[in-house]
């Protein structure tokens, strides 16, 4: 061979190497997930399919995964995390759990109020889906205009009508750490006291119970996040059908600040070993194909702009107003709204 050919020759080869895809040298993920939803293991199944990364899961809740990370310290194995409430994202990126991340393609696809403080060196989280806040009453017994603001559960009217998870689960702590920014401490202090005065039973179960009690006539009223809600409207189960025969649905304070709307994300653990592979796996969670499980699958609003959504029951749950309260401000009053609870006797 030519010495001009055997150097084109090898021009050719080292130019197809460099542009042939990366050999992935993470095979392997470690995810901590507080994600509890069935249909996202066909989410995680699709990622290894067109990655070969392979993904150990630890579940627990948000609070169990927190907990972890802090006792794990710099020896966790956690690549990335998948928390379900806003203020955990803040809490577990104030606390330095989490790694900035600087990624043109989530910047691009995530609205930057659905993402980590960004100060220059990328985020520390990123929201992948939405929910929302909402309020289930009995319509055979109840007006909706009773039950048409978060306010108006806490009024001498629904006495004996309420119901609702525990006051200290994340769901509801974020609900009430944007309305003590709306109400201010005082007024907070006397809706909770309300909303315990109002209950039909103490509070249990998860926000499933809570709808299936009102449909029971247990409850007249309770809160739940929407995707249980979803789940119901598309079960062809003739029980749950019933249930949301009896029901009806309600945005809270379309009028004023409008329904509170939580964010379920993820971040890259501080102490991540395959970093690649975590780098893939949020942007993946970013993909049309994994927005479109957030949306079908578990009945959760995506991010991305331009998702398609084949959902019947968020189509028959409508557009709505979400209140606009910043998630590091729902995560800084929840140490105030504990303490509140603690007062009024919400368990
Ligand atoms: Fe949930």
């Amino acid at each position: 061979m030519r010495p001009t050919l055997l150097r084109r020759l090898c021009v050719l080869i080292s130019t197809l190497c460099l542009a042939a895809p990366v050999v992935a040298q993470d095979q392997v993920l470690n995810l901590y997930s507080a994600r509890h939803y069935q249909t996202d293991e066909t989410l995680y199944e699709n990622f290894t399919k067109s990655t070969g990364i392979r993904i150990n899961r630890v579940d627990a809740d948000d609070a169990g995964i927190l907990a972890r990370l802090k006792s794990e310290g710099a020896a966790s194995p956690a690549d990335v995390i998948l928390l379900v409430d806003a203020a955990r994202l803040w809490r577990a990126e104030v606390t330095g759990l989490f790694q900035h991340v600087r990624s043109p393609i989530l910047e691009q696809r995530i609205p930057a109020n659905l993402r980590g403080k960004d100060a220059g060196e990328g985020s520390a989280w990123f929201g992948f889906s939405t929910r929302a806040r909402v309020v289930v009453y009995d319509k055979s017994r109840i007006p909706r205009g009773d039950v048409d603001t978060y306010e108006k559960l806490a009024l001498p009217v629904n006495k004996g009508r309420l119901c609702t998870r525990s006051g200290s689960h994340p769901y509801n702590l974020s609900l009430f750490s944007a309305m003590l920014e709306h109400l201010g401490p005082v007024s907070t202090e006397t809706w909770l006291k309300g909303l315990v005065t109002n209950m039909a039973r103490a509070p249990k179960g998860g926000d499933t119970d809570q709808i299936k009690a009102v449909a029971s006539g247990e409850c007249g009223v309770a809160l739940t996040n929407s995707y249980y809600l979803a789940r119901l409207m598309r079960s062809q189960a003739p029980a749950d059908r019933d249930v949301v025969e009896r029901v009806a649905v309600v945005f809270p304070n379309q009028a004023d600040h409008g329904t509170h709307v939580n964010v379920a994300g993820g971040a890259m653990a501080r102490h991540a070993q395959h970093k690649e592979a975590a780098l893939r796996f949020l942007e993946y969670l970013s993909s049309a194909d994994a927005q479109g499980y957030f949306a079908n699958g578990n009945n959760e609003w995506p991010v991305v702009a331009g998702t398609r959504v084949a959902n019947p029951a968020l189509d028959a749950l409508g557009r709505f107003k979400a209140d606009p309260v910043a998630v590091g401000v729902i995560g800084m009053n929840q140490v105030k709204v504990q303490q509140i609870l603690d007062r009024v006797g919400y368990r």
